[in-house]
């Protein structure tokens, strides 16, 4: 192996991907590099200057005027857009709808794949998103295609989003089931796009693996995917 391993972790929103590759990332001391993050950073950019997000001519102008960086800390990642850190703004549903609209464009994902291409040319890399296993890097060491039920997705992002706002509030008010049907929605409408675009659509790469985690504790999904990145370092050092 010329770099160091590169750990592909794609699949839907809300199957766990970042959890996983946060922890897998801690695990075996590689970065994490969560792409999603630029997507949505981009989708700021695109809301903050009144660019439609289906006008693709005016968005690859913005696109060359437009500066997206990641940064990886050990909660996570950082997003930097145009030098500012927008790390919590993109969070927001209007980045989240927002990014799966500008993530349709093949110019736009063309420059972000280059960017995340940059980004894990080393190896060492534990990098999520939809299309790194089929396109960003289709010769990585391991692909994990992450699913779950729709049902069991808009769930956990309930359970995820309520846990935010309670610690944001200080206070432990739930939010009300509208939230939870909008999240529900949402959640599909994302899968509608992301599966059904022409340029890169979500799928498993063929020598993926696929986890459906609909049944499985986080614990056991980890457990998983160790036993598969764990020989990639075994067979280094044995080659020392
Ligand atoms: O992963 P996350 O939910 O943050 O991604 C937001 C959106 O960005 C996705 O719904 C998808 O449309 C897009 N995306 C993508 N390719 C990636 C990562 C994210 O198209 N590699």
């Amino acid at each position: 192996m010329s770099r160091d391993p590169i750990i592909a972790i794609d699949g839907p929103a809300g199957a766990g991907k970042s959890t996983v590759a946060r922890h897998l990332a801690q695990h075996f001391g590689l970065l994490y590099l969560e792409t999603g993050a630029m997507y949505r950073a981009f989708a700021l950019k695109a809301i903050l200057s009144d660019h439609d997000f289906d006008d693709s001519v005016a968005l690859e102008r913005l696109a060359r005027d437009t500066e997206i960086r990641l940064e990886a800390d050990r909660a996570g990642n950082r997003v930097y857009l145009d030098g500012e850190d927008v790390t919590e703004r993109v969070r927001d549903s209007d980045v989240t709808q927002g990014a799966s609209r500008v993530s349709v464009h093949p110019a736009i994902r063309k420059w972000l794949v280059d960017l995340q291409r940059n980004l894990g040319s080393k190896g060492g890399v534990v990098m999520e998103g939809r299309d790194i296993g089929t396109v960003v890097f289709p010769d990585a060491d391991v692909k994990v295609f992450l699913d779950a039920s729709p049902e069991a997705r808009s769930q956990r992002r309930y359970e995820q989003n309520a846990q935010n706002a309670a610690v944001a509030a200080g206070a432990g008010a739930p939010p009300s089931n509208s939230d939870h049907a909008s999240i529900s929605q949402e959640l599909r409408e994302r899968d509608r796009r992301d599966r059904n675009r022409a340029n890169s659509p979500l799928r498993p790469a063929p020598d993926a693996i696929v986890i459906d985690s609909t049944s499985l504790g986080l614990d056991e999904v980890l457990t998983r995917i160790e036993d598969l990145v764990r020989p990639l370092f075994f067979t280094e050092k044995a080659a020392k």
